[in-house]
């Protein structure tokens, strides 16, 4: 190919992706999306910053592959690099945005100001001061208000229990925080059910159950997330049970949270079940519209963030369910703000379209089996055959990452798939999440495959 045809090629290409993003959002990430390097079958594309890298990748990694796909059969994978070196800045709309965002980093405190704490393991950001109370929230609300002055006393075990995204996890952390700050002696532990689980299978392996039961029997305040996930493992109960007696009858606080009531959670004894319900029990639901106008607005000030109030409707509107969500959008709009002067309420849609096109598209742990061992060219049974091999080692371990990650399934899910035991998925998922964080090229991998997978 000559370079004139290749010229007219990327032309082409950024043309395609104009029509497909809109020109707002054209000119802003794509403004200087420039074709550096091709070998191999990869080809390199340079744009100005490490942030409009990760925003390329995280937005449109999927679509700028296809259209260049589409156009540029040959190119197998494609790679941002970032080229930033300070005389190329032709643009003076660049040079208002770097300037921007070196405000920004001085602005945004650091995140270590939000690191959870090891000894009690709660994120101080979840406060009671930072929880919109509306009418599906607010005996949840008061009742871990109650427990936070007066732990140990009269609602022993709390439990709440609602749908994901509704706040459980903010109150639960929000109780622990706030009897550290009431009670400076008081030992508070926060965990989930799931973090508990594996602790507990872990020192069974390792002969360290004892130190397992000092460990949680040495608190004053036990606080146990998505109980729910005990459903069917049998020796966690009996151990969890035995604990909670010991526990309670030292009026020691204990509080749960679950996606259901106690009543519901399958596979559970009766026992464990009789202890849950013996206490104070409470549901917590989505929020209505004004209280989810209410979380957007607190959520928005706490960013530094300005909208109209049709904009918060709009919002408010469209994200129904889960406040995740709504914490998700706000946090594209705040992205957006630093290139706008003013955020509209069109680009706000634009944005939301955006959103539910790429982030929540589901996974299903098929599309991922499919995705990967097509990008593999392997058959599905060769993923799951008992082969001592290095290669589909690696592939299985890739796999275990993205039913996690993507599919966001439990570890006994995955096990499940793999036909293995529950220790290997997690030591499979933990090994790529490790090797992750040193291996460039695995990253690349983990890329590709990614856009692969949100393709639709
Ligand atoms: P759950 O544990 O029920 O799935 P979370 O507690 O993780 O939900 O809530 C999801 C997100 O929404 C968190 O970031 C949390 O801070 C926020 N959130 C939920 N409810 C409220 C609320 N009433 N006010 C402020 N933030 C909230
Ligand atoms: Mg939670």
């Amino acid at each position: 190919m000559t370079l004139e045809t290749f010229e007219s090629l990327w032309k082409e290409i950024l043309e395609e992706i104009k029509n497909s993003v809109g020109e707002k959002s054209f000119n802003i990430w794509f403004n200087e999306f420039l074709p550096k390097t091709y070998i191999h079958s990869s080809l390199k594309i340079s744009v100005p910053s490490k942030f409009i890298k990760n925003w390329i990748e995280k937005n449109y990694l999927s679509l700028v592959l296809k259209i260049i796909k589409n156009k540029f059969p040959e190119v197998k994978n494609i790679e941002i690099i970032v080229e930033n070196s300070q005389e190329k800045i032709s643009f003076s709309s660049r040079k208002t945005v770097i300037k921007r965002l070196q405000t920004l980093a001085l602005k945004t405190p650091k995140l270590s100001i939000f690191e959870t704490n090891p000894q009690t393991n709660l994120n101080p950001r979840y406060r009671f001061d930072n929880f919109v109370v509306g009418k599906t929230n607010e005996l949840a609300f008061a009742a871990c208000q109650a427990v936070s002055k007066n732990p140990g006393g009269l609602h022993n075990p709390l439990f709440i229990y609602g749908p994901v995204g509704v706040g459980k996890t903010h109150l639960l952390q929000a109780t622990g925080n706030e009897i550290c700050k009431n009670f400076k002696n008081l030992k508070v532990k926060y965990l989930t059910t799931e973090e508990f689980t594996n602790l507990f299978i872990n020192s069974i392996k390792n002969h360290s159950t004892e130190e397992f039961r000092l460990r949680f029997r040495d608190v004053d305040v036990l606080i146990l997330d998505d109980i729910h996930f005990l459903s069917g493992k049998i020796s966690t109960q009996e151990e969890l049970f035995h604990t909670f007696n010991y526990l309670y009858n030292l009026s020691k606080q204990i509080i749960f949270s679950s996606d259901r009531p106690p009543s519901l959670i399958q596979d559970i004894e009766a026992r464990l079940r009789s202890r849950f319900e013996g206490g104070l029990v409470i549901d917590i639901n989505p929020p209505d519209f004004e209280t989810r106008v209410a979380i957007l607005k607190m959520k928005a000030q706490e960013k530094g963030l300005e909208l109209s109030e049709e904009i918060y409707e709009f919002i408010a509107e469209k994200f129904v369910n889960n406040i995740r969500e709504l914490e998700g959008i706000l946090t594209a709009i705040y992205f957006e703000s630093q290139f706008v002067e003013k955020i509209s309420l069109e680009t706000v849609k634009e944005i939301v379209k955006r959103f539910s096109k790429d982030y929540y598209k589901k996974v299903t742990p098929k599309k991922v089996i499919r995705v990967i061992t097509s990008h593999y060219e392997i058959k599905e049974e060769e993923l799951f055959k008992k082969l001592r091999n290095k290669h589909l080692t690696q592939i299985r371990k890739l796999l275990v990452y993205f039913l996690r990650e993507y599919s966001q399934l439990s570890y006994t899910s995955i096990a499940e798939i793999l036909k293995k035991d529950h220790t290997t998925a997690i030591y499979l998922y933990e090994k790529t999440v490790e090797e992750l964080n040193k291996n460039e090229e695995l990253k690349k991998e983990i890329e590709i495959i990614k856009a692969k997978l949100l393709e639709s």
